[in-house]
């Protein structure tokens, strides 16, 4: 059965703050009532993890990683159980949802194994007579606040890394998506999960429990993914008590096309990178510049496949499913009527369910002749709208990739490896897919440029982000 109350010192309490609704988008209905999280619970929660804390980081690197290793296998067992859970309270379709729970249960297998080499460093003085010792420790009780676009990769993500550096976590799932982060948290006590090492808080309100942790004294770490503009607000909150921090924010992924890209292989790219989501991914590809020699191909290529998405509720084997909620209509809306204004046309649109009235659906969309610039290709669509703007040379699309304070993603297309290798070095973005739509890995560092972020996910860097470096100074006389 799905869990509904805080998950906090593994166990399962109501919320001090009553209940709110966690809803289906494609139905606009409740799924179910959630506990809401007080002020009171989110101290209880670091109350937890602060206990937890003083035997967690003391327990053998294998022994932490036999619980990670296990969550992995457990959610493996129950990925459709857990994809149907996603695609429920997000509305993404179930391909989608469980290509996100394998994605998800590879950050613990990941983790699982780094965290068993931790390593360190002993060094000569180069002037002699000391020896220097380098050793890493776990930086203390972490607060994980996550987004709904993707309710389990988001907080595995973070999860896994944290606990596998020694660390204790209190996380706020979105308020949209928290029944994934409890599904999580039941396999994890059944992969053995000690007491207080994970605590989940969610509320209808983020910043009064949010707000409260960043105020603790016990919260040694914030790791944040998410919008730019709160990951700012967090940052600000952090410079009070100097909270390392370590931020996922907003994107603006240019996708590039050049004139000697395969365009089979572009367009299947471009059709992961732009609709996987529904657009809804901080790597969605935001803006489409396709050489002008190619772009009415590309267009027409794209388009027959933009115009055969079956778009529906998940359940119903769609290929994507509604946006997130009203609000994401309303501003995808304006961005699409606004690029109409600007001089776009549209040139292919899926068709929506005309009996789902309920939810927040919007239709995929190609759009070409938008103007550089245009609002639509430098505001963060978040949503199933592929606009095209057209280019001739290499130096003016890194100008239009680069113009833009974000620096997520970027994908480029080109039958010219050294070509795609010298884009993908000029553009301002901490990860590059060359012939591919997809660049996210565990094993890889996951991250942005810019306003895009501080900080990466996943590979090494995503474990030594929960870790603080100390280095012994030992007097050593030379004989
Ligand atoms: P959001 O509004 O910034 O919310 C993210 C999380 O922050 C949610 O848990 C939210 O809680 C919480 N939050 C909201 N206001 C807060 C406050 N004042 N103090 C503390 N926490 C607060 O972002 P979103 O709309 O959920 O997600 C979309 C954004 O995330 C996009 O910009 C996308 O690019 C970005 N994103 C980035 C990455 C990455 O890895 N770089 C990955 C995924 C998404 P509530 O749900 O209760 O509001």
């Amino acid at each position: 059965m799905t869990a509904t109350d805080l998950f906090i010192d593994n166990e399962w309490r109501a919320g001090g703050d009553g209940t709110f609704d966690v809803v289906d988008p494609a139905t606009g209905r409740t799924i179910r009532p959630v506990s809401d999280g007080s002020e009171a619970d989110a101290v209880a929660a670091v109350d937890a993890a602060a206990a937890a804390l003083t035997t967690w980081r003391r327990v053998a690197p294998r022994e932490r990683g036999e619980i990670l290793r296990r969550t992995f296998e457990l959610m493996i067992r129950d990925r459709d159980e857990l994809g149907e859970l996603i695609a429920a309270e997000n509305g993404k379709s179930l391909t989608d949802a469980k290509g996100e729970v394998t994605y998800s249960a590879e950050f613990f297998r990941w983790y699982a194994e780094e965290g068993v080499r931790m390593g360190g460093d002993y060094g000569v003085a180069p002037a002699g007579g000391t020896r220097t010792l380098v050793t890493h420790h776990p930086v203390g009780v972490a607060a994980l606040v996550t987004p709904w676009n993707f309710p389990a990769a988001m907080a595995t993500r973070k999860i896994a890394p944290a606990l596998a550096a020694g660390c204790t976590v209190v996380l706020k799932p979105a308020a949209e998506t928290p029944l994934t982060a409890f599904a999580i948290a039941r396999l994890m006590v059944e992969a053995g999960l000690p007491e207080g090492v994970v605590n989940i808080v969610p509320a209808s309100s983020a910043s009064k429990v949010v707000t409260r942790w960043m105020e603790d004294p016990r919260v040694r770490k914030i790791s944040f993914t998410g919008s730019t503009g709160i990951g700012s607000v967090l940052l600000k909150q952090a410079a009070d008590r100097i909270v390392n921090s370590s931020m996922e924010l907003g994107g603006n992924a240019p996708l590039i096309v050049a004139d000697d890209a395969d365009l089979d292989a572009a367009v299947e790219g471009t059709m992961i990178a732009k609709f996987r989501g529904g657009g809804q991914a901080c790597t969605a590809a935001n803006r489409l510049y396709v050489h002008a020699d190619v772009v009415e191909e590309f267009a027409a290529r794209l388009g027959a496949k933009v115009a055969s998405l079956k778009v529906g509720p998940a359940a119903d084997g769609s290929d994507i499913g509604p946006l997130i909620n009203a609000k994401a209509v309303d501003k995808t809306s304006k961005l699409l009527a606004g690029a109409l204004e600007a001089g776009a046309r549209v040139t292919h649109e899926a068709s929506v369910p005309s009996d789902h009235a309920d939810g927040f659906w919007f239709a995929p969309t190609v759009l070409v002749d938008v103007p550089a610039d245009a609002e639509i290709v430098h505001e963060e669509i978040f949503g199933p709208i592929a606009p095209i703007v057209s280019w001739t040379t290499d130096e003016e699309v890194i100008g239009y990739a680069n113009d833009t304070e974000m620096g997520l993603a970027a994908y480029v297309f080109t039958g010219d490896l050294q070509r795609g290798i010298r884009l993908g070095e000029a553009i301002e973005a901490g990860m590059v897919g060359v012939n591919r739509g997809l660049v996210s890995d565990p094993a890889a560092p996951f991250g942005g440029m810019k306003q895009s972020g501080i900080g990466r996910e996943g590979a090494r860097m995503g474990l030594e982000e929960f870790q603080e470096t100390q280095y012994l100074s030992i007097a050593w006389p030379e004989d």
